[in-house]
């Protein structure tokens, strides 16, 4: 490989396949991917299902685990990162969610030009090839495939939407649609059958241009300065360190945990953190790694009456029947998220937006520890679970190197239930989750709550089963927050780094605040919109 590129992208993910991708567009100008994991070439990161396997799965995940969490008594907790061309998206549960015009305008609003609703929609739109076909709302033909699955979801999550309408919830046919709020099932990144991650939809398909060289087991330990100017990377390549320069740019899409790291160890941090680590500091930028949000949440198990996707997956028969089902017409359980039905709601009339999340899957783990996700191997029983997480969180939480090592993981704290606001809605979401399984269709088939189960009773007694029980769904963001202020954000709107030259930030980490819903869609909305300003910078058609 050439040791100089106009664009030195860190980090083959979710953001940094579009921006290669979209970059390399311009067949004048050389970019070059460098990914600190190896190939996605393996079929439990292809096949739907498989993220059960890939979530403990060290040659392909980081495995992170965060310091102890005061609210959550003290508890760490796993977060599971991809580390493998595709990033989190090889390994993530696919669920495609936008989040609400209401996130956008709110992100504009704190200071960010160009990054409402009507300005992010576009790029939302360019990215996809929707099986609902073209609308105000929707793309097709962009690169990557979202799957409805309304008719093929399991016949259980009719009774979630029906108990859903009992309870005087509207029914949303879209989360992404003009209707987002309400009951209703999830659209996925598939495509006949496979995981639509941005490598497949993105990179794969133009890895033959000149232009664009991937380079994986790449780890790159610090971003290359000359005086304030980013010039480059060094990384370590299977034992070897070697240097890559940037003639243009240098972007950082390595991820809301990977980002910040990377900019703390080279220099770019706070000033005092840098000093302690005894690192030479090139900027102070007290922000890098503040402001981390997440979505914190818990699920409540049900025995049922009547068959569930455990009945189908966990015999061996069954198996046998969904691996033949597969293979014919890439359909049934094996080419789904487990995540299938779910909900945007208010937790109450006069809640101002709808601020809680909800998951229903017709499957249970009750036998192993859910963070094992034994996809395959559920409860050998009917069961069920139900799901919440707050949609706006206000607890922010904190990335600080642990040593200026860049192999060393950094010092996770998430700091979830650190507000009033965040307590209570943990309170208002178990409320909820019993209301939904005491009504009508669903109450009719359930025989027991498993866990926490009916011992469990009384608003504080639930408060203290979420403290100990609840964990991420996965989703950190806003640790190279963007904003105005570089004492407060990293990133400008145009998502450049404060204070430095020829330095971007383009991924999860960039967000001002979490989306209502879950955050791939977001991400690649970002990096479209990312790779379109780096692009127009370019060709001087912006500032
Ligand atoms: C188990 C799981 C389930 C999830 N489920 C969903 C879901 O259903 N729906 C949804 O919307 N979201 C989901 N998410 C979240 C979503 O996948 C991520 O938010 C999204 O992929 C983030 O994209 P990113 O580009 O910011 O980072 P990533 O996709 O994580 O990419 C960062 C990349 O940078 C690489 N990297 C990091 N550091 C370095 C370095 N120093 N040198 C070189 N390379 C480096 C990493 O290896 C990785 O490939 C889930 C995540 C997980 C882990």
């Amino acid at each position: 490989m050439a040791d100089e590129f106009d664009y030195v992208i860190v980090g083959a993910g979710t953001a940094g396949c579009v921006m290669a991708s979209r970059l390399s567009e311009d067949a004048d100008i050389s970019v070059a991917l460098l990914e600190a994991g190896g190939s996605d070439l393996s079929i439990w990161i292809q096949l739907p299902i498989g993220y059960g396997r890939t979530f403990f799965d060290p040659k392909i995940n980081w495995m992170f685990d965060t310091r102890p969490i005061d609210a959550l008594g003290g508890r760490t907790s796993y977060w599971p990162r991809g580390k493998v061309v595709g990033g989190s998206g090889s390994i993530n549960a696919m669920v495609h969610v936008r989040g609400f015009p209401h996130d956008f305008d709110d992100w504009r609003d704190a200071g960010n030009p160009g990054w409402g609703w009507d300005d992010v929609l576009p790029h939302f739109i360019r990215s996809e090839d929707h099986d609902l076909g073209v609308s105000e709302r929707h793309g097709v033909g962009g690169p990557q495939h979202v799957t409805d699955i309304t008719a093929r979801a399991h016949p259980l999550c009719r009774r979630f939407l029906e108990t859903g309408r009992a309870l005087g919830f509207p029914i949303s046919p879209d989360f992404n649609g003009p209707d987002g709020e309400g009951f209703g099932i999830y659209h996925i990144n598939t495509r006949r059958g496979w995981r639509a991650s941005t490598a497949n939809a993105y990179l794969h398909p133009v890895l033959r241009r000149r232009n664009l060289a991937l380079q994986k087991h790449c780890h790159v330990t610090r971003i290359l300065f000359e005086g304030k100017r980013a010039v480059g990377v060094i990384l370590r390549q299977r034992g070897r360190e070697r240097t890559i320069r940037a003639r243009h740019e240098v972007i950082l899409c390595a991820g809301a945990i990977g980002s910040p790291q990377l900019l703390q160890v080279s220099g770019v941090g706070d000033g005092a953190m840098l000093q302690h680590m005894g690192i030479e500091a090139v900027q102070h930028a007290p922000a890098v790694g503040a402001n981390l949000q997440d979505h914190l949440a818990v699920s409540y198990f049900y025995r049922a009456s009547v068959p569930t996707l455990n009945d189908q997956l966990r015999p061996l028969l069954g198996k046998a029947s969904a691996a033949l089902r597969y293979a014919f017409d890439r359909g049934g359980p094996l080419s789904m998220s487990v995540n299938q039905g779910g909900g945007f709601v208010r937790s109450s009339p006069d809640a101002p937006r709808p601020n809680l999340q909800l998951y229903f899957s017709p499957v249970s783990y009750t036998r192993t520890p859910l963070s094992e996700r034994r996809l395959l191997n559920p409860d050998p029983f009917s069961a069920f679970l139900l799901s919440f997480n707050s949609c706006r969180p206000t607890s922010r939480g904190r990335i600080t190197l642990a040593s200026p090592d860049p192999f060393v993981q950094p010092a996770i704290q998430p700091n979830y239930l650190a507000t009033e606001v965040d307590v209570a809605e943990a309170r208002a979401g178990t409320a909820l989750l019993r209301r939904i399984a005491g009504t009508g269709p669903l109450a009719q088939i359930i025989t027991e709550e498993l866990v926490p189960g009916a011992q469990v009773q009384g608003d504080d007694a639930l408060l203290d089963d979420f403290r100990a029980r609840a964990d991420t769904v996965y989703h950190p963001t806003c640790t190279c927050m963007m904003g105005s202020d570089p004492a407060r954000s990293v990133v400008d709107a145009s998502l450049r780094v404060h204070g430095v030259d020829g330095l971007r930030v383009i991924d999860a980490s960039v967000f001002p605040s979490i989306t209502s819903g879950n955050v791939n869609a977001p991400t690649v909305m970002v990096a479209e919109k990312g790779a379109a300003m780096v692009r127009a910078y370019r060709r001087g058609t912006t500032s």
